[in-house]
């Protein structure tokens, strides 16, 4: 192995730097080159690649984004464009590619896989933990963090006012940032595409949660975590309809791509690290068409496409405790 490449695809998450810096260090060890493709898949057709060094990873690790750019490519999906990609990857003599992105690129990198003979190995960087295979992903740490850090905020202003707050998290089709942040903050109600899907949340029960809290509580504030897309115009219109129709001030609060920025959480940059040694040291040991993760703290390799056909399901535990336990209004359980 004398040259590999590497990119980062669709929405950035933090610790793609840190992932970057672990390869290129990792490879600088190895003596191997490393080439990194700009602007995701739409960088690898367009050849727009650039040599990194060591040198020019230095102090990347403490930031969030990504210094080689992300971006999304419709185009890759089609047969042509893999063929390109492969051309592009042989004129330069790279033996593996390193993928670091969220389900779509892992399956762009198959995708490649189908068409290129060289070895891709992904590594798994997006906020929304949604990948099969490894315990956490890269970028979801941080992001739980700050909206762990939103919901605090707000629990303050929520409390001086007496007020009902909708906070609206990332994660439309996995409830993992609403989950854990609604646990670390202590909200009184989720709602997340986990629990819509099975038994979508109507504004009359949701009327009657908020009433009941009140009253058991006598005073006080009553924070929502929605995700992203879970209910029709979002917590805006969500924190309207209760205002206006059911007399309950309510006020709503999106915190959009704030939740990508920011220093990256220690978790993060220490995931992304040993996850960028383990993808350059499988790549080494002749690994194709798998994610470099990490189960148990081991870091395991996983077949590539099984990191978006399975399921990577909600933590039981945390939902029913949150859902239930820590529930405001109990159902009467019976103790034997
Ligand atoms: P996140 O969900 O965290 O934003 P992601 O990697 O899932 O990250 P996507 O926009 O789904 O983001 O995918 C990124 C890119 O991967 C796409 O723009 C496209 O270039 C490529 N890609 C996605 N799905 C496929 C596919 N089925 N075949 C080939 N390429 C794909």
């Amino acid at each position: 192995i004398q040259r590999i490449a590497v990119l980062t695809s669709g929405g950035d998450a933090p610790g793609m730097n840190a992932a970057l810096r672990a390869v290129v260090l990792a490879a600088d060890h190895y003596n191997i080159e490393v080439i990194a493709f700009r602007h995701g898949y739409q960088g690898l057709l367009d050849n727009e690649h650039v040599v990194l060094e060591p040198k020019d990873v230095l102090h990347v690790l403490q930031y969030s984004g990504t210094i080689i750019k992300s971006a999304r490519c419709k185009l890759f999906k089609e047969d042509a464009a893999a063929i390109t990609a492969a051309q592009n990857l042989d004129a330069l003599s790279i033996d593996a590619l390193i993928v670091i992105g969220g389900d779509g690129s892992l399956r762009g990198a198959d995708h490649l896989a189908n068409h290129w003979s060289g070895q891709v190995i992904g590594m798994p960087g997006t906020i929304d933990n949604d990948l099969y295979g490894t315990d956490t992903t890269i970028g979801y740490a941080t992001a739980v963090n700050i909206a762990m850090d939103a919901l605090d905020k707000i629990r303050d202003t929520a409390d001086a006012m007496d007020r009902v707050f909708i906070v609206e998290v990332m994660g439309r089709y996995a409830g993992f940032i609403g989950l854990r942040s609604a646990m670390a903050a202590g909200a009184e109600r989720m709602i997340l595409p986990e629990l819509q899907k099975d038994k979508p949340l109507t504004v009359s029960a949701l009327v009657k949660h908020i009433h009941r809290v009140k009253e058991i509580r006598g005073e006080g504030s009553y924070v929502m975590v929605l995700s992203e897309h879970q209910w029709p115009g979002g917590a805006v219109a969500l924190a309207e309809q209760l205002d206006a129709e059911y007399d309950l001030p309510c006020r709503p609060c999106l915190l959009g791509h704030i939740q990508r920025g920011g220093p990256p959480a220690p978790a993060d940059r220490i995931l992304a690290s040993e996850l960028g040694v383990h993808a350059v040291e499988l790549i080494l040991r002749g690994a194709h068409r798998v994610m470099a993760g990490m189960r148990a703290n081991q870091c395991v390799e996983v077949p590539l496409n099984e990191s978006w056909e399975k399921k990577n399901p909600l933590t039981e535990n945390l939902l029913r405790i949150q859902h239930e336990i820590f529930n405001p209004v109990k159902k009467k359980q019976r103790n034997k």
